[in-house]
């Protein structure tokens, strides 16, 4: 009975101690893989994705950082000063519904409110054909200017939010945010025909697109930071071609000297009338500029540069980087810089 007893025990401890070795390897190996992939991700973003100063850290594929929010946004789209916040990954199904909504709010208030003035307008014939029992809205005067004054402004938003809600559901059939068409079109700018095309990632044809952002319960589908993708494109096709455009700015840009002070304006009266009629139709900072100070042009335009100011601190915080516009005529390209006039050197 001891020694059937004590086999019985032998054997299920030898179990025991298999089952338990087992899982501490498997635990063990799960672990190494777990570390091994987590390195090679972090070393594939340290390659492939951008990193966020502001944030201290890799932004994600399609994820913007907004200056007005203070933060990274999947799948920026732009930053909406009505809703005051971001429109992304996160809101985009919502802020579609919320533009919907509006227009057809608008539309529908605007059509009650012209036809109760149109029969207003009409009432002596209506009454002369014997319509006595039709509904009427009796206006005063004020009431009637006030309808007058909402029929415009419903008719306003229909148009106007209209059209950004025709450009925002173009977006979702594109499956390409405003940020991302422009970087498309410079991607494809800059190649030759001896290049192969660009082929934009996300573009899983129109169905797939709109389904991505709208369904039913307008839940957010997927995590916003991996992306299905088309055939020969991967996870970092974009992020890898925003790196070359960034590497290849860094390379066209020209340092500039400020000549002539700036304080910021947007408005900027003494500079001269064609500085303050063709402002950059942008709504970026502009930066005040102080004489002798260096600013690195990356964007030109005939009265207005786009500019980074050098900063000669070396241990300064990149987040605190200014960049902004600037008028043309208060800055001289490095090595430009006006020279005393002749007349000036003969007096001196
Ligand atoms: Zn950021
Ligand atoms: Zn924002």
């Amino acid at each position: 009975m001891n020694s059937s007893f004590s086999f019985i025990a032998s054997v299920i401890l030898s179990l025991t101690m298999s089952s338990s070795f087992s899982f501490i390897v498997s635990l063990t190996l799960r672990l190494i893989m777990s570390l091994s992939s987590r390195f090679f991700e972090y070393a594939a973003d340290e390659a492939f994705l951008q990193f966020c100063n502001s944030c201290k850290g890799y932004k994600a594929p399609r994820s913007h950082h907004c200056r007005k929010c203070g933060r990274c946004v999947l799948k920026m789209d732009h930053h909406c000063p009505w809703i005051n916040n971001c429109v992304g990954h996160a809101n985009h199904a919502h802020f579609v519904a919320f533009l919907s909504c509006a227009v057809l709010g608008c539309a529908q208030a605007a059509v009650v409110m012209i036809i109760s003035l149109y029969r207003t307008f009409n009432w002596h014939y209506y009454m002369r054909l014997g319509h006595t029992q039709l509904n009427m809205v009796h206006f005063t005067i004020s009431t009637l200017a006030l309808t007058v004054f909402a029929v415009g402004l419903s008719i306003g938003v229909v148009l106007s939010v209209g059209a950004l809600l025709f450009f925002q559901l173009r977006v979702i059939l594109k499956n390409r945010t405003g940020i991302e068409e422009w970087i498309v079109s410079k991607a494809e700018s800059r190649r030759t025909e001896a290049d192969p095309p660009f082929v934009y990632p996300y573009n899983l044809g129109r169905w797939k697109n709109f389904t991505q952002v709208i369904n039913w319960e307008f839940e957010v589908t997927g995590d916003g930071i991996n992306w299905p993708v088309r055939e020969g494109c991967n996870q970092y096709t974009l992020t890898v071609e925003q790196k070359e455009q960034k590497l290849e700015k860094r390379i066209r840009t020209i340092p500039y000297v400020v000549e002539k002070e700036y304080n910021g304006s947007w408005c900027p009266f003494r500079l001269g009338f064609k500085v303050l009629c063709s402002p950059p139709l942008s709504d970026e900072p502009r930066i005040p500029l102080k004489p002798s100070e260096t600013v690195n042009v990356t964007r030109w335009r005939k009265y207005w540069l786009f500019g980074e100011k050098l900063n000669e601190d070396p241990d300064a915080d990149p987040s605190t980087r200014i960049r902004g516009w600037f008028p043309r005529c208060c800055v001289m390209e490095l090595g430009l810089e006006s020279q005393p006039d002749e007349e000036t050197k003969k007096t001196q």
